[in-house]
């Protein structure tokens, strides 16, 4: 009998089976449910509705809200959505609630989950978020889900779930200097398209994957869903539990898990990270695949340094190295992923200066922790394209009007490029500044 990938492996365990194989209808059990300002009042309406006004979560220690949409906003809706998360927060008694203007406040929460110890080794975590597999990241099953699944969830504590089938992707080699998780995950959906994985887990494999430190080993499983998967997932090692053990708050036991070594894997891919070049993804797709040098000169007017995929410490190290001295170009917005890195930023230096000071002695623009305009959001919004301009972002989606404006053009790079692009006002190779 052929052995498992640690996606099945994963999804068996919670279960209560001995084995599952892809295309198996399963009921899992939940460890962490995730909700936040933009899903959540649309989960607690369905909750409610299903298990009546008096319902209690099936656990409360397992739900985890999260605002971080739409938040520094004089938007009266967008308020409104924080205020009925804070209303269900008080009625469940739910302790793990990161309210806004509170010091729990953290931002994006894919980062936060991470950042707050929600995150261990064969865990299943379901969030209302389709970036919801960034978790993927450290060895557990991580998805997003709808609001309706999230009701059931909240009521229960158990989803139906098909068992995807695994691709293997793996990466020999060591990342060379000017390249960066974001040009490693871009190659791979430009390779396989927007639609190339659906369904399907995405397991990262290989000498290149496991160099990563934990933020950038996220930001490859958080972009799984651009390519249509299910979730991502990188074995556990010792990086892995180094960090989460250092912010495992509940001291809950996790098992660590991996991929037999006669699992079948129904595709694979094998990259060698010595003969990439940092990728760009043109508009308006994801899988819009370009290589940076084919696009030099390509003029911009705006550039934009956050998310979940672009907006953590790694993202701003590699980003400072390359401003630090110079003037940006072009209106430049640095937005923080959580309150955590927003702190780091001022405490950790880069030649004698914190790395707010480089990013504002450059001419960048800092925002507060949070979504920001990844998504666009309503018009009074940090970085937001209100008119049809050109940005070069490190955010995960470009399709039209994602950033604001229908008619903006939105470039996707890692941070090191887009911090070469602004410093030019045109998309430049960060290879320019490794001489
Ligand atoms: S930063 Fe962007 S991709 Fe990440 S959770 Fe927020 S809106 Fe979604």
């Amino acid at each position: 009998m052929a052995g498992m990938t640690l996606t099945e492996k994963i999804l068996a365990k919670h279960a209560q089976r001995a084995r599952v194989a892809p295309g198996d209808n399963i009921w899992v059990d939940i460890d962490v449910l995730m909700t936040h300002d933009v899903c959540g009042p649309g989960t607690i309406g369905v909750f409610h509705k299903q298990f009546g006004k008096n319902a209690k979560v099936w656990d409360r220690d397992k739900v985890v809200i999260i605002p971080d949409h739409y938040i520094f906003t004089a938007d009266a809706m967008a308020n409104r959505n924080v205020d009925v998360l804070r209303a269900f927060v008080k009625e469940q008694g739910l302790p793990h609630f990161y309210d806004v203007g509170t010091d729990r406040y953290k931002g994006v929460c894919h980062i936060a989950l991470a950042e707050e110890g929600h995150t261990r080794p064969g865990e299943l975590l379901l969030g209302t978020d389709s970036h919801t597999c960034n978790a993927g990241a450290f060895g557990e099953f991580a998805t997003g889900i709808g609001n309706t699944d999230a009701g059931f969830v909240m009521g229960t504590g158990k989803l139906w779930l098909k068992t995807p089938p695994t691709m293997r992707f793996v990466f020999h080699g060591e990342l060379p200097p000017w390249l960066m998780a974001k040009d490693m995950i871009l190659s791979v959906i430009g390779d396989i398209g927007c639609d190339g994985a659906t369904y399907k887990a995405m397991e990262f494999d290989g000498q290149g994957v496991f160099g990563l430190n934990m933020e950038e080993r996220m930001t490859l499983c958080n972009m799984v869903i651009e390519a249509g998967g299910k979730n991502g997932v990188i074995a556990p090692d010792q990086v892995t539990l180094d960090y989460v053990n250092a912010r495992n708050k509940s001291g809950k036991k996790y098992e660590v898990t991996q991929s037999d070594g006669d699992a079948t894997f129904e595709f694979e891919k094998v990259y060698d990270l010595s003969q990439l070049k940092p990728v760009v993804a043109k508009p308006h797709s994801p899988d819009n695949k370009a290589f940076v040098d084919e696009l030099v000169g390509t003029r911009l007017d705006r550039a934009y340094i956050g998310s979940c995929t672009g907006g953590k410490m790694t993202d701003f190290r590699a980003a400072a190295r390359v401003l630090n001295g110079h003037t940006v170009k072009v209106d430049t917005f640095i937005v923080p992923a959580t309150t955590e890195i927003a702190k780091n930023l001022k405490t950790e230096t880069l030649d004698g200066k914190s790395l707010e000071q480089v990013f504002l002695n450059a001419g960048a623009k800092i925002g507060e922790a949070s979504c920001a305009a990844c998504l666009g959001g309503p018009g009074d919004t940090f970085g937001r394209l209100n008119a049809a301009l050109r940005c070069i972002s490190t955010t995960n989606r470009n399709f039209p009007g994602r950033m604001g404006h229908k008619e903006a053009e939105v470039f996707l790079a890692s941070p090191l490029t887009v911090a070469a692009s602004a410093l030019n006002g045109s998309i430049t190779d960060p290879r320019e500044y490794f001489a």
